[in-house]
């Protein structure tokens, strides 16, 4: 993408008090993730393709962070726990469903646990995102969460909404369903809280 068009993003982020970071790959992020949070603190994962495929949950618990991630538990009741200690955690690291150019930050969520963290909890919070997140406007944003990054997630979670075979959101009400909550993130009250790390490469959906 772009590099100026990425510029106007961090500059719209900085108007809502986040701090938006350019970096030009995964690699990159990952070592500036590994960078900013100290070792010895607690952090919190959100589910996010983009996050598996950086491996930031191994890599911050082998050089001693204490990490809670619900995707390495073993029963439910294990992930029940997890969610909740990440509500307050030192840091949450999280994806993103989709970022607008005037910086709104739009997800969908199944039990909330990611859109409650990255509102209140964690003292700090980093969210991750590809450009292929990056849309027009709020509701291209809205638009992109409920009818692209929703169905794919629910496939990914082994559920079965009808959106799965429509390819678009037909706001079901089926037991299914992955969307309860949808967040919009409009600023930050808290200074230097939230991060919005912005990656040059499509990622995750
Ligand atoms: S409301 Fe139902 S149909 Fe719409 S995206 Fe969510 S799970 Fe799919």
């Amino acid at each position: 993408m772009n590099e100026k068009l990425i510029s106007t993003l961090i500059e719209n982020l900085s108007k809502r008090n986040i701090k938006g970071l350019y970096f030009k790959d995964l690699n990159e992020t990952k070592k500036a993730v590994l960078q900013i949070i100290p070792q010895n603190l607690t952090v919190g994962i959100g589910n996010s393709r983009t996050l598996k495929d950086m491996n930031i949950s191994q890599e911050l618990n082998k050089r001693g962070n204490i990490v809670y991630d619900k995707t390495f538990a073993k029963s439910k009741e294990e992930s029940k726990e997890l969610k909740k200690k990440s509500l307050i955690t030192d840091w949450y690291i999280s994806g993103s469903n989709a970022i607008s150019m005037d910086g709104h930050i739009v997800n969908i969520d199944h039990s909330g646990n990611r859109v409650a963290a990255l509102t209140y909890g964690p003292e700090k919070v980093i969210i991750v995102i590809g450009t292929n997140k990056i849309t027009k406007s709020l509701d291209e944003a809205i638009f992109r969460s409920r009818n692209h990054s929703a169905p794919l997630n629910a496939k990914r979670a082994g559920f079965n909404p009808p959106c799965i075979e429509l390819g678009k959101c037909s706001d079901c009400k089926t037991k299914e369903r992955v969307c309860y909550y949808l967040s919009i993130i409009e600023g930050q009250y808290i200074d230097d809280r939230m991060y919005v790390f912005i990656v040059n490469q499509e990622l995750g959906f």
